[in-house]
Protein backbone atom coordinates (compact mmCIF):
# COMPACT_ATOMS: atom_id res chain seq x y z
CA UNK A 1 0.00 0.00 0.00
CA UNK A 2 1.42 2.99 -0.79
CA UNK A 3 0.57 6.89 -0.25
CA UNK A 4 -1.12 8.15 -3.15
CA UNK A 5 -1.75 11.27 -2.41
CA UNK A 6 -3.44 11.57 -5.62
CA UNK A 7 -6.57 9.97 -4.24
CA UNK A 8 -6.63 12.62 -1.78
CA UNK A 9 -7.15 15.23 -4.28
CA UNK A 10 -10.21 12.85 -5.81
CA UNK A 11 -11.69 12.56 -2.58
CA UNK A 12 -15.41 14.12 -1.91
CA UNK A 13 -16.56 16.07 1.23
CA UNK A 14 -19.03 12.93 1.86
CA UNK A 15 -16.08 10.42 1.48
CA UNK A 16 -14.68 12.39 4.68
CA UNK A 17 -17.40 12.86 6.17
CA UNK A 18 -17.98 9.01 5.77
CA UNK A 19 -13.60 8.54 6.72
CA UNK A 20 -14.28 10.58 10.45
CA UNK A 21 -17.27 8.79 11.28
CA UNK A 22 -15.54 5.82 11.09
CA UNK A 23 -12.57 7.25 12.96
CA UNK A 24 -15.12 8.50 15.42
CA UNK A 25 -16.64 5.08 15.55
CA UNK A 26 -13.22 3.29 16.62
CA UNK A 27 -12.63 5.40 19.60
CA UNK A 28 -14.85 2.79 21.42
CA UNK A 29 -15.53 -0.01 18.38
CA UNK A 30 -12.82 -2.34 17.25
CA UNK A 31 -14.48 -2.74 14.02
CA UNK A 32 -17.50 -0.15 13.21
CA UNK A 33 -20.55 -1.58 12.02
CA UNK A 34 -21.87 0.26 8.41
CA UNK A 35 -25.08 0.81 10.55
CA UNK A 36 -23.22 2.86 12.70
CA UNK A 37 -21.02 4.38 10.21
CA UNK A 38 -24.41 5.19 8.64
CA UNK A 39 -25.58 7.07 12.14
CA UNK A 40 -23.04 9.06 12.67
CA UNK A 41 -22.23 10.48 8.94
CA UNK A 42 -25.65 10.45 8.81
CA UNK A 43 -25.20 11.95 5.42
CA UNK A 44 -28.29 13.82 3.95
CA UNK A 45 -29.22 12.00 0.77
CA UNK A 46 -28.00 8.52 1.90
CA UNK A 47 -25.56 7.20 -0.04
CA UNK A 48 -22.63 5.79 2.97
CA UNK A 49 -22.86 2.61 1.58
CA UNK A 50 -21.62 3.80 -1.35
CA UNK A 51 -19.17 6.13 -0.10
CA UNK A 52 -17.79 3.12 1.87
CA UNK A 53 -17.53 1.02 -1.57
CA UNK A 54 -15.10 4.15 -2.71
CA UNK A 55 -13.18 4.47 0.78
CA UNK A 56 -12.66 0.61 0.56
CA UNK A 57 -11.45 0.35 -3.08
CA UNK A 58 -9.12 3.50 -2.39
CA UNK A 59 -7.82 1.45 0.88
CA UNK A 60 -8.60 4.34 3.22
CA UNK A 61 -10.84 1.28 4.96
CA UNK A 62 -10.46 -1.74 5.54
CA UNK A 63 -13.72 -4.71 6.06
CA UNK A 64 -13.29 -7.58 8.57
CA UNK A 65 -16.12 -9.96 8.99
CA UNK A 66 -14.24 -12.17 10.77
CA UNK A 67 -15.74 -11.35 14.37
CA UNK A 68 -18.22 -9.68 13.02
CA UNK A 69 -18.96 -7.26 10.43
CA UNK A 70 -17.82 -3.94 10.24
CA UNK A 71 -15.23 -0.93 9.30
CA UNK A 72 -11.78 0.11 10.00
CA UNK A 73 -9.62 2.85 8.95
CA UNK A 74 -5.98 1.88 7.58
CA UNK A 75 -2.99 3.85 8.12
CA UNK A 76 -3.39 5.05 4.60
CA UNK A 77 -6.81 6.35 6.00
CA UNK A 78 -5.34 7.88 8.62
CA UNK A 79 -2.96 9.35 6.71
CA UNK A 80 -5.14 11.15 4.99
CA UNK A 81 -7.74 12.41 7.63
CA UNK A 82 -3.95 14.16 9.01
CA UNK A 83 -3.10 15.52 5.79
CA UNK A 84 -5.84 16.71 4.94
CA UNK A 85 -6.22 18.89 8.26
CA UNK A 86 -2.81 20.10 8.02
CA UNK A 87 -3.60 21.26 4.19
CA UNK A 88 -6.89 23.12 5.63
CA UNK A 89 -4.72 24.71 8.35
CA UNK A 90 -2.11 26.13 5.53
CA UNK A 91 1.03 24.01 7.32
CA UNK A 92 1.32 22.74 3.81
CA UNK A 93 0.47 22.66 -0.02
CA UNK A 94 2.23 19.48 -1.28
CA UNK A 95 3.64 16.40 -0.85
CA UNK A 96 6.75 14.82 -2.22
CA UNK A 97 8.69 12.15 -2.11
CA UNK A 98 9.74 9.79 1.32
CA UNK A 99 12.75 10.60 2.62
CA UNK A 100 13.26 8.18 5.34
CA UNK A 101 11.85 4.95 6.43
CA UNK A 102 12.25 4.50 10.32
CA UNK A 103 11.41 1.73 12.72
CA UNK A 104 8.20 3.31 12.98
CA UNK A 105 7.55 5.89 11.22
CA UNK A 106 7.57 6.97 7.36
CA UNK A 107 8.99 10.67 6.86
CA UNK A 108 8.36 12.93 3.68
CA UNK A 109 9.19 15.91 2.52
CA UNK A 110 5.93 18.51 2.31
CA UNK A 111 6.10 21.97 0.85
CA UNK A 112 4.65 25.42 1.98
CA UNK A 113 2.95 27.60 -0.12
CA UNK A 114 6.34 29.73 -0.70
CA UNK A 115 8.05 26.79 -1.46
CA UNK A 116 9.61 25.83 1.60
CA UNK A 117 10.06 22.48 2.14
CA UNK A 118 9.54 20.78 5.64
CA UNK A 119 9.43 17.38 6.57
CA UNK A 120 6.42 15.23 7.78
CA UNK A 121 6.99 12.26 9.95
CA UNK A 122 3.56 9.59 9.81
CA UNK A 123 4.20 7.28 12.89
CA UNK A 124 3.51 3.63 12.38
CA UNK A 125 3.62 2.26 15.61
CA UNK A 126 3.75 -1.36 15.69
CA UNK A 127 5.66 -1.53 12.88
CA UNK A 128 8.50 -3.33 15.06
CA UNK A 129 6.84 -3.47 18.56
CA UNK A 130 3.41 -5.08 17.42
CA UNK A 131 4.71 -8.14 19.68
CA UNK A 132 4.91 -5.38 22.52
CA UNK A 133 1.96 -3.93 22.00
CA UNK A 134 0.09 -7.54 21.69
CA UNK A 135 1.82 -8.91 25.29
CA UNK A 136 -0.30 -5.42 26.82
CA UNK A 137 -3.65 -7.22 26.04
CA UNK A 138 -4.42 -6.68 29.28
CA UNK A 139 -3.87 -3.37 29.63
CA UNK A 140 -5.20 -2.89 26.11
CA UNK A 141 -8.74 -4.49 26.75
CA UNK A 142 -11.21 -4.34 24.52
CA UNK A 143 -8.95 -1.72 22.47
CA UNK A 144 -6.78 -4.45 21.84
CA UNK A 145 -6.70 -4.42 17.92
CA UNK A 146 -7.13 -1.09 17.31
CA UNK A 147 -4.88 0.57 19.77
CA UNK A 148 -2.08 1.55 16.82
CA UNK A 149 -3.88 4.50 16.00
CA UNK A 150 -4.26 5.90 19.14
CA UNK A 151 -1.11 4.96 20.25
CA UNK A 152 0.74 6.49 16.91
CA UNK A 153 -1.09 9.22 17.84
CA UNK A 154 0.06 9.65 21.75
CA UNK A 155 3.78 8.90 20.01
CA UNK A 156 3.37 11.87 17.69
CA UNK A 157 1.94 14.28 20.45
CA UNK A 158 4.90 13.33 22.42
CA UNK A 159 7.32 13.76 19.52
CA UNK A 160 5.96 16.94 18.84
CA UNK A 161 5.77 18.59 22.51
CA UNK A 162 9.55 17.17 22.86
CA UNK A 163 11.24 19.01 20.07
CA UNK A 164 9.21 21.84 20.88
CA UNK A 165 10.80 22.26 24.45
CA UNK A 166 14.36 21.06 23.35
CA UNK A 167 14.46 23.88 20.77
CA UNK A 168 12.90 26.31 23.10
CA UNK A 169 16.19 25.22 25.82
CA UNK A 170 18.62 25.21 22.23
CA UNK A 171 19.15 21.92 21.83
CA UNK A 172 19.95 21.34 17.87
CA UNK A 173 16.59 19.59 17.31
CA UNK A 174 14.63 20.43 13.92
CA UNK A 175 11.84 23.16 14.31
CA UNK A 176 8.67 21.15 15.82
CA UNK A 177 6.21 22.55 13.26
CA UNK A 178 2.59 21.53 13.69
CA UNK A 179 1.09 18.07 14.83
CA UNK A 180 -1.97 16.62 13.71
CA UNK A 181 -2.96 12.80 14.62
CA UNK A 182 -0.09 10.34 14.17
CA UNK A 183 1.63 12.91 12.21
CA UNK A 184 4.19 15.78 12.86
CA UNK A 185 5.34 18.31 10.67
CA UNK A 186 8.96 19.75 11.37
CA UNK A 187 11.81 21.62 9.59
CA UNK A 188 13.91 19.69 7.05
CA UNK A 189 16.74 18.89 8.23
CA UNK A 190 19.54 19.24 5.48
CA UNK A 191 21.98 16.60 6.25
CA UNK A 192 21.81 13.12 6.81
CA UNK A 193 22.03 10.61 8.81
CA UNK A 194 25.41 9.71 10.57
CA UNK A 195 25.09 6.22 9.77
CA UNK A 196 25.68 7.42 5.98
CA UNK A 197 28.54 9.34 6.53
CA UNK A 198 31.75 7.71 5.79
CA UNK A 199 34.32 10.07 6.74
CA UNK A 200 34.70 13.37 8.75
CA UNK A 201 36.83 16.44 8.65
CA UNK A 202 36.94 16.87 12.97
CA UNK A 203 35.19 13.13 14.11
CA UNK A 204 36.87 14.65 17.54
CA UNK A 205 35.13 17.34 17.72
CA UNK A 206 31.56 15.76 16.03
CA UNK A 207 31.96 12.93 18.97
CA UNK A 208 32.76 15.11 21.63
CA UNK A 209 29.34 17.35 20.87
CA UNK A 210 27.21 14.10 20.39
CA UNK A 211 28.36 13.12 24.22
CA UNK A 212 28.10 16.47 24.83
CA UNK A 213 24.13 16.61 24.15
CA UNK A 214 23.82 13.37 26.09
CA UNK A 215 24.80 15.05 29.24
CA UNK A 216 23.54 18.14 28.42
CA UNK A 217 20.05 16.10 28.17
CA UNK A 218 20.53 14.51 31.38
CA UNK A 219 21.40 17.91 33.23
CA UNK A 220 18.34 19.10 32.09
CA UNK A 221 16.59 15.80 33.23
CA UNK A 222 16.00 14.12 29.88
CA UNK A 223 17.49 10.96 28.15
CA UNK A 224 17.06 9.99 24.56
CA UNK A 225 17.05 6.32 24.78
CA UNK A 226 17.63 5.89 21.11
CA UNK A 227 20.51 8.10 20.62
CA UNK A 228 22.54 6.51 17.70
CA UNK A 229 23.92 7.00 14.42
CA UNK A 230 20.00 6.50 12.53
CA UNK A 231 19.36 9.66 14.79
CA UNK A 232 21.63 12.04 14.70
CA UNK A 233 21.97 14.11 11.60
CA UNK A 234 25.00 15.72 10.10
CA UNK A 235 25.74 18.38 7.33
CA UNK A 236 28.31 19.48 5.20
CA UNK A 237 29.70 21.67 8.21
CA UNK A 238 29.96 18.74 10.20
CA UNK A 239 26.42 20.75 12.69
CA UNK A 240 24.46 17.74 14.25
CA UNK A 241 20.90 17.87 14.70
CA UNK A 242 19.19 15.18 16.61
CA UNK A 243 16.05 13.93 15.43
CA UNK A 244 13.55 10.84 16.86
CA UNK A 245 11.81 11.75 20.23
CA UNK A 246 8.84 9.36 20.89
CA UNK A 247 11.02 6.80 23.30
CA UNK A 248 12.54 9.60 25.86
CA UNK A 249 12.15 8.96 29.35
CA UNK A 250 12.70 11.40 32.25
CA UNK A 251 16.09 10.67 34.41
CA UNK A 252 13.80 10.08 37.30
CA UNK A 253 12.88 6.43 35.77
CA UNK A 254 13.81 3.38 37.40
CA UNK A 255 15.77 2.23 34.47
CA UNK A 256 17.41 5.58 34.20
CA UNK A 257 21.04 4.74 33.98
CA UNK A 258 20.91 2.01 32.41
CA UNK A 259 19.00 3.77 29.34
CA UNK A 260 21.50 6.61 29.60
CA UNK A 261 24.69 4.20 29.78
CA UNK A 262 23.08 2.55 26.58
CA UNK A 263 22.49 6.13 24.62
CA UNK A 264 26.58 7.07 25.46
CA UNK A 265 27.66 3.45 24.06
CA UNK A 266 25.78 3.29 21.36
CA UNK A 267 28.09 6.63 20.52
CA UNK A 268 31.17 5.08 21.66
CA UNK A 269 30.75 2.00 19.61
CA UNK A 270 29.76 3.61 16.42
CA UNK A 271 32.82 5.93 16.58
CA UNK A 272 35.30 3.22 17.14
CA UNK A 273 34.13 0.79 14.41
CA UNK A 274 33.52 4.06 11.81
CA UNK A 275 36.25 6.80 12.45
CA UNK A 276 38.69 4.64 14.56
CA UNK A 277 38.47 6.79 17.43
CA UNK A 278 40.27 5.00 20.81
CA UNK A 279 38.55 4.93 24.20
CA UNK A 280 39.38 3.67 27.27
CA UNK A 281 37.20 0.52 27.64
CA UNK A 282 35.77 -0.48 30.81
CA UNK A 283 37.83 -1.98 32.99
CA UNK A 284 39.31 -0.73 36.83
CA UNK A 285 42.42 0.40 35.37
CA UNK A 286 43.37 3.87 34.97
CA UNK A 287 44.82 5.15 31.77
CA UNK A 288 46.08 8.85 31.62
CA UNK A 289 46.38 8.76 27.81
CA UNK A 290 42.57 7.73 26.81
CA UNK A 291 40.85 9.74 30.09
CA UNK A 292 39.59 12.64 28.06
CA UNK A 293 36.89 9.96 25.94
CA UNK A 294 36.30 8.47 29.59
CA UNK A 295 32.62 7.66 29.71
CA UNK A 296 30.41 10.06 31.22
CA UNK A 297 29.28 8.81 34.63
CA UNK A 298 25.21 9.13 34.81
CA UNK A 299 25.16 9.63 38.69
CA UNK A 300 27.65 12.62 38.89
CA UNK A 301 26.07 14.42 36.33
CA UNK A 302 23.89 17.59 38.02
CA UNK A 303 20.00 16.85 36.88
CA UNK A 304 17.38 18.97 37.02
CA UNK A 305 13.76 16.86 36.75
CA UNK A 306 10.60 18.16 35.52
CA UNK A 307 12.78 21.17 33.92
CA UNK A 308 10.72 20.90 30.86
CA UNK A 309 7.32 20.01 32.14
CA UNK A 310 6.16 23.31 31.55
CA UNK A 311 6.79 23.02 27.94
CA UNK A 312 5.50 19.96 27.58
CA UNK A 313 2.05 20.29 29.30
CA UNK A 314 2.01 23.75 27.00
CA UNK A 315 2.46 21.56 24.04
CA UNK A 316 -1.00 19.43 25.18
CA UNK A 317 1.56 16.32 26.48
CA UNK A 318 0.25 15.31 29.68
CA UNK A 319 2.14 13.04 32.47
CA UNK A 320 -0.83 10.60 31.89
CA UNK A 321 0.03 10.83 28.09
CA UNK A 322 3.87 10.07 29.15
CA UNK A 323 2.34 7.09 31.33
CA UNK A 324 0.50 5.54 28.58
CA UNK A 325 3.07 5.36 26.11
CA UNK A 326 5.43 4.50 28.35
CA UNK A 327 3.71 1.31 28.46
CA UNK A 328 4.03 0.44 25.43
CA UNK A 329 7.23 1.40 24.16
CA UNK A 330 9.22 0.31 26.89
CA UNK A 331 9.45 -3.14 26.41
CA UNK A 332 10.41 -2.03 22.75
CA UNK A 333 13.52 -0.07 23.82
CA UNK A 334 14.56 -2.64 26.46
CA UNK A 335 14.50 -4.96 23.60
CA UNK A 336 16.09 -2.82 21.54
CA UNK A 337 19.80 -3.18 21.28
CA UNK A 338 20.55 -0.13 19.27
CA UNK A 339 21.94 0.60 16.02
CA UNK A 340 22.38 -3.32 15.20
CA UNK A 341 19.00 -4.40 15.84
CA UNK A 342 16.81 -2.69 12.55
CA UNK A 343 15.13 -5.66 11.48
CA UNK A 344 11.39 -4.26 10.12
CA UNK A 345 10.22 -7.73 11.01
CA UNK A 346 6.47 -7.41 11.33
CA UNK A 347 4.22 -10.45 12.78
CA UNK A 348 0.64 -10.02 13.86
CA UNK A 349 -2.88 -9.25 12.25
CA UNK A 350 -2.12 -6.25 10.87
CA UNK A 351 1.22 -6.35 9.63
CA UNK A 352 -0.31 -6.45 5.93
CA UNK A 353 -0.85 -2.53 6.50
CA UNK A 354 2.83 -1.39 8.19
CA UNK A 355 4.23 -2.04 4.29
CA UNK A 356 3.71 1.25 3.44
CA UNK A 357 6.81 2.17 2.24
CA UNK A 358 6.55 2.72 -1.11
CA UNK A 359 6.88 6.39 -2.74
CA UNK A 360 5.24 8.80 -4.07
CA UNK A 361 6.64 11.99 -6.00
CA UNK A 362 6.01 15.47 -5.30
CA UNK A 363 2.52 15.87 -5.82
CA UNK A 364 0.73 18.99 -4.84
CA UNK A 365 -2.53 18.73 -2.42
CA UNK A 366 -4.73 20.91 -3.24
CA UNK A 367 -8.04 19.51 -2.86
CA UNK A 368 -10.99 19.40 -5.60
CA UNK A 369 -13.32 19.98 -3.24
CA UNK A 370 -12.07 21.66 -0.52
CA UNK A 371 -10.77 24.83 -0.88
CA UNK A 372 -8.27 25.51 2.27
CA UNK A 373 -9.14 27.30 5.34
CA UNK A 374 -5.52 28.53 6.97
CA UNK A 375 -6.07 28.21 10.60
CA UNK A 376 -3.16 28.18 12.76
CA UNK A 377 -4.89 29.00 15.57
CA UNK A 378 -3.63 27.28 19.18
CA UNK A 379 -7.11 27.29 20.73
CA UNK A 380 -8.57 24.87 17.96
CA UNK A 381 -5.44 22.60 17.23
CA UNK A 382 -5.21 22.28 21.74
CA UNK A 383 -9.02 21.17 21.09
CA UNK A 384 -8.61 18.98 18.13
CA UNK A 385 -6.02 17.39 20.44
CA UNK A 386 -7.92 17.41 23.21
CA UNK A 387 -10.56 15.42 20.74
CA UNK A 388 -8.19 12.87 19.37
CA UNK A 389 -6.95 12.13 23.17
CA UNK A 390 -10.07 10.44 23.81
CA UNK A 391 -9.89 8.10 20.92
CA UNK A 392 -9.49 4.85 21.86
CA UNK A 393 -10.30 6.13 25.74
CA UNK A 394 -13.50 6.84 25.80
CA UNK A 395 -15.88 3.99 26.31
CA UNK A 396 -19.02 4.71 24.35
CA UNK A 397 -19.86 8.20 25.18
CA UNK A 398 -20.29 9.89 21.87
CA UNK A 399 -23.92 10.46 21.01
CA UNK A 400 -25.29 11.31 17.92
CA UNK A 401 -25.46 15.07 18.68
CA UNK A 402 -21.38 15.04 19.59
CA UNK A 403 -20.82 13.09 16.49
CA UNK A 404 -22.88 15.93 14.84
CA UNK A 405 -21.18 18.66 16.52
CA UNK A 406 -17.92 17.19 15.48
CA UNK A 407 -18.66 16.93 11.97
CA UNK A 408 -20.16 20.18 11.33
CA UNK A 409 -16.75 21.20 12.91
CA UNK A 410 -14.85 19.38 10.31
CA UNK A 411 -17.09 20.61 7.56
CA UNK A 412 -16.95 24.27 8.34
CA UNK A 413 -12.92 24.03 8.10
CA UNK A 414 -13.71 22.51 4.60
CA UNK A 415 -15.70 24.99 3.68
CA UNK A 416 -14.89 28.27 5.09
CA UNK A 417 -13.33 30.03 2.07
CA UNK A 418 -15.87 28.03 -0.23
CA UNK A 419 -16.92 31.21 -1.56
CA UNK A 420 -13.33 32.41 -2.35
CA UNK A 421 -13.09 31.84 -6.08
CA UNK A 422 -9.36 33.31 -6.56
CA UNK A 423 -7.96 31.51 -3.77
CA UNK A 424 -9.29 28.18 -6.08
CA UNK A 425 -7.61 29.65 -9.16
CA UNK A 426 -4.47 30.52 -7.17
CA UNK A 427 -4.55 27.05 -5.74
CA UNK A 428 -5.21 25.01 -8.99
CA UNK A 429 -2.84 27.14 -10.83
CA UNK A 430 0.02 25.96 -8.07
CA UNK A 431 -0.88 22.86 -8.48
CA UNK A 432 -0.30 22.55 -11.65
CA UNK A 433 2.87 24.06 -11.69
CA UNK A 434 3.40 21.62 -8.74
CA UNK A 435 2.78 18.85 -10.97
CA UNK A 436 4.64 20.05 -13.93
CA UNK A 437 8.00 20.39 -11.71
CA UNK A 438 8.21 16.98 -10.57
CA UNK A 439 7.72 15.26 -14.07
CA UNK A 440 10.27 13.01 -14.70
CA UNK A 441 11.60 13.68 -10.83
CA UNK A 442 13.33 10.25 -9.57
CA UNK A 443 12.23 7.88 -6.80
CA UNK A 444 14.25 8.36 -3.84
CA UNK A 445 14.45 6.21 -0.21
CA UNK A 446 16.68 6.72 2.79
CA UNK A 447 16.15 3.24 4.41
CA UNK A 448 18.16 2.87 7.71
CA UNK A 449 18.97 -0.68 6.53
CA UNK A 450 19.98 0.54 3.12
CA UNK A 451 22.62 3.12 3.95
CA UNK A 452 25.43 0.43 3.20
CA UNK A 453 24.38 0.26 -0.74
CA UNK A 454 24.90 4.41 -0.92
CA UNK A 455 26.92 6.44 -2.04
CA UNK A 456 28.13 7.99 1.25
CA UNK A 457 26.72 11.52 2.48
CA UNK A 458 27.94 13.83 -0.82
CA UNK A 459 25.07 11.08 -3.16
CA UNK A 460 22.10 12.05 -0.04
CA UNK A 461 22.82 15.78 -0.52
CA UNK A 462 23.04 16.27 -3.98
CA UNK A 463 20.17 14.44 -4.13
CA UNK A 464 18.26 16.88 -1.50
CA UNK A 465 19.25 19.86 -3.99
CA UNK A 466 18.39 18.58 -6.98
CA UNK A 467 14.63 17.94 -5.08
CA UNK A 468 14.87 21.85 -3.82
CA UNK A 469 15.71 23.12 -6.83
CA UNK A 470 12.78 21.27 -8.34
CA UNK A 471 10.57 22.94 -6.18
P1 LIG B 1 11.89 6.55 13.54
O1 LIG B 1 11.30 7.04 14.81
O2 LIG B 1 10.91 5.68 12.84
O3 LIG B 1 13.25 5.93 13.70
P2 LIG B 1 13.13 9.00 12.62
O4 LIG B 1 12.57 10.24 13.22
O5 LIG B 1 14.41 8.52 13.19
O6 LIG B 1 12.05 7.83 12.59
O7 LIG B 1 13.31 9.27 11.06
C1 LIG B 1 13.76 8.24 10.17
C2 LIG B 1 14.67 8.83 9.12
O8 LIG B 1 14.00 9.87 8.42
C3 LIG B 1 15.91 9.48 9.71
O9 LIG B 1 16.95 8.57 9.88
C4 LIG B 1 16.24 10.53 8.67
O10 LIG B 1 16.96 9.96 7.60
C5 LIG B 1 14.88 10.96 8.15
N1 LIG B 1 14.40 12.16 8.85
C6 LIG B 1 13.64 12.21 9.95
N2 LIG B 1 13.37 13.48 10.32
C7 LIG B 1 13.96 14.27 9.40
C8 LIG B 1 14.05 15.69 9.21
N3 LIG B 1 13.47 16.56 10.04
N4 LIG B 1 14.77 16.15 8.16
C9 LIG B 1 15.36 15.29 7.30
N5 LIG B 1 15.31 13.94 7.41
C10 LIG B 1 14.62 13.43 8.45
MG1 LIG C 1 14.93 6.93 14.27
Amino acid sequence: MKLDVDVLRYLSKDDFRVLTAVEMGMRNHELVPSELVVRIASLKHGGTYKVLKNLLKYKLLHHDSSKYDGFRLTYLGYDFLAIKTLVNRGVFVAVGRQIGVGKESDIFEVAKEDGTVLAMKLHRLGRTSFRAVKSKRDYLGHRNNYNWLYLSRLAALKEFAFMKALEEHGFPVPNAVDCNRHCVVMSLVQGYPLVQVKQLQNPDIVFETIIGLVVHLAEHGLIHCDFNEFNIMIDDDEKVTMIDFPQMVSVSHRNAQMYFDRDVECIFKFFSKRFNLSFQEHTDEIDGDTEEYDRPCFSSIEKCTGFLDKELSASGFTGKDQDEIEKFIEEGIEKDTGSEDEGMADEGPNSDEFDETNIKEFDSLQLLEQPERVNCDEKGKAEERQQFCEAGQSSGRETQDTSDKFLKEEEANETGNEDDAELMHRLNKQRRRAVAAVHGRRKTLTSRNSYKDKGGKSSHNSKIQKQLSGW
